[in-house]
């Protein structure tokens, strides 16, 4: 028993050696780094796509973390934001299911604009949140939606940044394969839904968005006095064509991703 203490503290001192330098990328145990990097499917282990597009470098983050007043504030922020973000998805899609959800007050302009968009467009749900595979590629993930939209079939994807990054095309080529893989569909297209709340200055340009309760105040005059307005309900749908070109790159994020795991991935069967 003793020597097994000993065995276990060297084994965590050894571990904390070799991974602890990076913050997020250590796990302690292999079914710790099973359970925050993937999805255990039949008994089959497959990674998460959202793990394997973290890999990609995302220099905007630098940014946000040095506007903070220390690297706790900052992921205090991110986790709020990431709650706010959970709470859209999951009114969007009880939405989707043709259920009438109460919309709590910090969110109702964004779902407001989805109202909206629904009355102005043809929007038909074939699946909502629904976990997908890859046996060919090896990977697994959730899908937000899959939908019919004005006679077109694609995935869509919710989003509640203040834009559209190119990275989310890497994160849904990785959808469109998988269900490809599986099912046929003559062509399957994506789109992007962002939904975003802000305030306008009545004086100047600027605008105000609180994510996580980070008060960001973008363009605008500088001496300004600004007035704000109402908090106003931003809808952006953007479609992403061809896929193919970013899975090229979600499967070099992927071989990265296999190389920064090596060690749990030995593991893996
Ligand atoms: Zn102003």
């Amino acid at each position: 028993m003793k020597n097994y203490a000993t065995f276990y503290l060297l084994s965590k001192l050894f571990l904390l050696f070799k991974f602890g330098y990076n913050g997020w990328m250590y796990y302690s145990t292999f079914e710790d780094f099973k359970n925050a990097c993937g999805y255990t499917i039949d008994g089959l282990w497959y990674p998460r796509v959202t793990s394997i597009v973290g890999m990609k470098a995302k220099p905007g983050l630098y940014k946000f973390y040095a506007e903070q007043e220390s690297f706790e504030a900052g992921e205090a922020i991110k986790a709020k934001s990431a709650e706010e973000g959970t709470l859209i998805h999951e009114v969007v899609e009880a939405i989707l299911q043709g259920e009438k959800p109460v919309v709590p007050e910090t969110i109702r302009p964004a779902i407001e604009a989805f109202y909206k968009f629904l009355e102005s467009n043809r929007v038909k749900p074939l699946k909502i949140e629904e976990r997908l595979v890859s046996k060919n590629h090896r990977y697994s993930g959730t899908l937000d939606v899959l939908a019919e939209i004005n006679d077109k079939v694609g995935v869509l994807d919710i989003k509640t940044s203040y834009s559209i990054f190119r990275d989310y095309g890497i994160q849904t080529s990785a959808y469109v394969e998988a269900i490809h893989e599986a099912e046929v569909f003559p062509y399957l297209t994506r789109w992007i839904l962002r939904l975003d709340q802000y305030q306008k200055c009545a004086n100047c340009s600027a605008i105000l968005r609180t994510k996580g309760g980070n008060l960001k105040i973008r363009k605008g005059g500088l001496n300004c006095q600004h007035q704000w307005s109402e908090v106003i309900g931003e809808l952006e749908l953007k479609e992403l064509p061809d896929y193919k070109h970013d899975f090229q790159a979600f499967l070099a994020c992927k071989t990265l991703w296999e190389w920064e795991n090596s060690f749990w991935l030995s593991r893996v069967r």
